[in-house]
């Protein structure tokens, strides 16, 4: 019994669209009310009812130190004692802009935004600014926000959608979209043998959002091969794995180096903030040094600025990825054998013939898992053992 929930999820249905203000919110498919939070402490996050999930999804991967970590609370309410928002340039971007490319040394120069969809079409309208080309290679199932032109063979959300892709969208905004079968080394080495006029290949280096899916090794360095011949740009969209799958990245991961990186989830510490950053001389083609327009009111925000200098202080610690790999390797250890699971430090997937009933009978007895197989599971920092075991009996029971 859930009566607060299905109350306010009713009102909101009846003046939000879905009742929600991002559509995998709703739990699609699966016809029930969806979790209206209340508030979150260290792994669990609590409903208007009171009730208590073990949160394997953490704000969809934003949350590396669990719910209101104490020092990221700190450094925000600071913050907004001294003022929320200036819509000017602040020490605090710099600070987080330096400790970013500190870790990502791809990234000589980065350009704060505040979420992931701004941060991928920025960076593909920058590509197609230096590189004066126009079409642009993404992959079926990756996901880059919102924007038009990504609009077609998506994941996440959109997958949801017939040939998850977006009504509304016009043919004409995603002519110059190719997208291919992911990890495909042959065919994605012709098409980009084929066109003269390709300004940039955008991926998601490790995929989260049609579970997690690790691409081979030899499938990146052709990427990073075939696009330095042709004046290419290569874009990470580390929007997920950034600061997720280790301190560098699944580029400090797969040894390879982007020529622009997007970032957001993890460097805002919970609060909206995303960048683009990479090569000094793609990124200076940005207004005002050059005639590549991208801006915004809320952009490199300082509460969300000191939000992530806090988050990012936490994960740099010695040891802190390590301990992070552990206790997911030791809650996945026992699963391994009864169904597949895909997994990089901490995030991970559960590929299941009936995902839909076990994420319900998981929600039943409070897991949160993430409502769609397409969604990665995360782990923070913030969760214990003790609950790990808990959820791991659980699901056990369940496979
Ligand atoms: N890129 C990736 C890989 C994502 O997973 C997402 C969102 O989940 C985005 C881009 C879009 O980010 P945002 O939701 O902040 O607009």
């Amino acid at each position: 019994m859930r009566k607060i929930s299905d109350k306010i999820y009713a009102d909101s249905c009846a003046c939000i669209p879905g009742g929600v203000n991002s559509p995998v919110r709703s739990f699609p498919g699966h016809q029930m009310t969806p979790i209206i939070a209340d508030h979150g402490r260290g792994d669990l996050i609590y409903d208007v009812d009171g009730k208590s999930y073990i949160d394997f999804c953490g704000s969809w991967g934003a949350l590396i130190l669990g719910h209101a970590h104490p020092s990221i609370v700190s450094a925000a309410c600071a913050q907004v004692a001294r003022g929320s928002s200036f819509g000017m340039a602040t020490p605090y971007e710099l600070a987080l802009a330096q400790k970013i490319i500190q870790h990502l040394p791809s990234i000589e120069k980065i350009r704060f935004v505040s979420s992931g969809t701004e941060a991928c079409m920025s960076a593909v309208r920058l590509a197609r600014g230096f590189t004066g080309k126009k079409k642009v290679v993404k992959f079926n199932g990756n996901f880059h926000g919102h924007s038009d032109g990504f609009l077609i063979r998506a994941g996440s959300g959109v997958h949801e959608l017939p040939n998850a892709s977006s009504s509304g969208v016009l043919p004409e905004l995603v002519q110059h979209t190719i997208s291919l079968p992911y990890n495909d080394i042959e065919l994605t080495r012709a098409v980009l043998n084929s066109y003269d006029d390709i300004a940039a290949v955008i991926l998601e280096p490790v995929v989260g959002n049609m579970g997690v899916i690790i691409p081979s090794q030899a499938f990146m360095e052709m990427l990073r091969e075939e696009t330095a011949k042709k004046n290419i740009v290569l874009i990470f969209d580390e929007v997920i794995t950034g600061f997720r799958v280790g301190l560098h990245g699944a580029q400090g991961y797969f040894g390879i180096t982007p020529d622009l990186t997007c970032l957001a989830k993890i460097i805002g510490g919970g609060f909206p903030a995303a960048a683009f950053g990479g090569r000094r001389e793609i990124m200076d083609h940005l207004a005002p040094l050059g005639s590549v327009y991208q801006g915004g009111t809320l952009s490199g925000n300082p509460v969300a600025m000191v939000a992530g200098l806090a988050a990012l202080t936490e994960v740099e610690k010695p040891g802190f990825y390590e301990e992070l790999e552990r206790k997911t390797l030791r809650f996945l250890e026992p699963l391994r054998s009864r169904c597949n699971v895909q997994q990089i430090g901490s995030m991970f997937t559960l590929f299941l013939p009936d995902y839909k009933t076990f994420f319900q009978k998981l929600f039943a007895q409070g897991i949160y898992f993430p409502p769609l197989q397409q969604e990665a599971c995360f782990i923070s920092s913030a969760h214990t053992d003790d609950h790990l075991d808990q959820a791991q009996k659980i699901i056990l029971s369940l496979l």
